[in-house]
This record gives C-alpha cells, sequence and structure tokens, in this order.
C-alpha cells in the first residue's frame, strides 16, 4: 500500500511477527478477552489481536487507513475511525459486554492523558501499551529519583506496573528517534469517588518539584501553613520522596480540603 507517513499522528508502524506475537502474550489475550486497540494504523496488530481474542474494537484516528483495515476481514473486529482522546470513555465502553484489556502501540504524545483517562475506567483489566522507553520508567519509578513524579505515583496508586521488554528504535517504519519499551499496568484498584480528590492531590504536591510539601500545599490548596503544620504529617520533604502509601495517607488526611472536580488536566 502506498501511504503517507504522518508524524503528527505519531505514526511509527510494527511489522515484526515475533514481536507482534510477544504484545499479545504480554497482554495475557485469550478467547474469553474482549480487547481495546487505541490506534490501529496499518492493523497488524488488529490482526494478531483478533486471532487471540474473543472481540476487539479498533480506534484509528486517520481517515486514509480506513479502506485498509475495513478490507483486513476479521469478523470479530468493530472499527471506529475517531480520536480515542476525545470519545467519552462511557461511550467507548459501550462496545464491550464486560470487562476488556486495552492493547496497543501509542502515539508517544497521547501516551499520558490516555493512561489518566483508562485509569478513570471501571470496566477496565489492563493497559498493555508500547511507550517512549523513558515514559515506561518514569511509571515504574521508586520513590527518590528525577523519575519518579505524578504519572509515577497515579500509575502505581491504581495499578501493578511492569516493563515486559524493551523494543528498540529499529523495529518500528518509520523509525522513531527513541527506544521504546511495552508496560503492561494491571489494574489492582478501581477508580472511585475518591480518586479525583487523589489525582489532584498529586498534581499540587508535584507542582514545583523543588518545593516542600508545606509550600506546595499551602498555595495549591490555599490553606495556611500553620494549620498544614498541624495536621501531624511530615511536610518539610518534596513530593518526590513520599511513597505511593504514603501519598494515600496524606489524601485521607487531606480530605475534606480536597476537590472532587478535576482541576487541571494532568501533564506529566
Ligand atoms: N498499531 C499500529 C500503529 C501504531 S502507530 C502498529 O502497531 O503498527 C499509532 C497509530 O495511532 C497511528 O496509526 C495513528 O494514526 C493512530 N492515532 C494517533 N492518535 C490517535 C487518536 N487520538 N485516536 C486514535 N488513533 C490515533
Amino acid at each position: 500500500m502506498n501511504f503517507n507517513f504522518k508524524k503528527k499522528f505519531g505514526q511509527n508502524f510494527i511489522s515484526d511477527k515475533n514481536l507482534l506475537g510477544a504484545i499479545c502474550n504480554d497482554a495475557d489475550i485469550t478467547k474469553n478477552d474482549e480487547v481495546l486497540e487505541i490506534g490501529a494504523g496499518m492493523g497488524a496488530l488488529t490482526k494478531q489481536l483478533c486471532g487471540s481474542a474473543k472481540k476487539v474494537v479498533a480506534y484509528e484516528i486517520d481517515q486514509e487507513l480506513k479502506q485498509h483495515l475495513q478490507a483486513l476481514g476479521c469478523n470479530n473486529l468493530t472499527l471506529h475511525f475517531e480520536d480515542a482522546l476525545k470519545k467519552p470513555l462511557e461511550q467507548i465502553e459501550n462496545d464491550f459486554a464486560g470487562k476488556y484489556k486495552l492493547v496497543a502501540n501509542l502515539p508517544y504524545y497521547i501516551t499520558t492523558p490516555l493512561i489518566f483517562k483508562f485509569l478513570q475506567s471501571q470496566k477496565i483489566v489492563s493497559l498493555t501499551i508500547m511507550v517512549q522507553k523513558e515514559v515506561g520508567q518514569r511509571i515504574v519509578a521508586k520513590p527518590g529519583g528525577k523519575d519518579y513524579g505524578a504519572l509515577s505515583v497515579c500509575c502505581q496508586h491504581f495499578c501493578n506496573n511492569k516493563i515486559m521488554r524493551i523494543v528498540p528504535r529499529n523495529m518500528f517504519t518509520p523509525q522513531p528517534e527513541v527506544d521504546s519499551c511495552i508496560v503492561k499496568m494491571q489494574i489492582e484498584n478501581e477508580f472511585n469517588q475518591n480518586s479525583q480528590k487523589f489525582f489532584n492531590l498529586v498534581k499540587i504536591c508535584f507542582k514545583s518539584r523543588r518545593k516542600t510539601l508545606l509550600n506546595n500545599l499551602s498555595e495549591g490548596l490555599g490553606l495556611d501553613k500553620s494549620l498544614l503544620s498541624q495536621l501531624g504529617f511530615n511536610l518539610s520533604v518534596r513530593a518526590e520522596q513520599l511513597s505511593c502509601q504514603q501519598f494515600e495517607e496524606l489524601a485521607k488526611i487531606l480530605d475534606c480540603y480536597l476537590g472532587q472536580d478535576e482541576i487541571v488536566p494532568m501533564q506529566q
């Protein structure tokens, strides 16, 4: 097929059969599974998924790929030519009878918003996603280092995360400027009415990485430092020093000061 790759859509396709099979294995796809794929591209991974799963629902933003994908001839495949980031989660999930697994070779520019979108699902079992290697390292990072940030804390609050394999840049067409990895995020904590508060707290704490929790919290929540100092939690440290569990404790302590509404979409 004669095709112009579009950088703006993050098009880096894979075709290596071993790698495609490995991704399906990493995602643990069986004939009982319903699968959501974001960014079907030429459909190489889509086809592989259709062979392993009960049902696959795939999204592709690029209308130029429509004819090609429709001709794949998979009878357990539902295609949507839409922006998966913009489509409301509830509508995406209408295609599934029950729980589902997300598998995707993601465009790098939508990785973080997409993770935050699907962490809010109550029907998702796992996310097995190809991400930039450095993003994978941030997802699994432990406290204390520069990789540890809002993305690490939020992913670790909801999921058990594992880097399944490193994928070198030469596995993609066209070849990107960075290496990738497959991360598997297995949901352990479902999103509930406190989860948005947790997101908001983490975001505020990491607002200025070099500031102490006390300074970030008093600015972010508009609270007096003297009040914050009386909460019985050591706030003289930086956010990057707190474990995920300590963030959970802090969220409980600050519960009544944290908003339920999304403040600003999380970027990191
Ligand atoms: N799954 C294919 C393609 C991966 S490249 C493979 O592994 O070879 C990423 C794909 O995501 C591209 O085809 C791109 O057009 C698509 N894409 C980018 N942004 C998207 C969005 N917001 N919603 C749905 N698809 C998107």
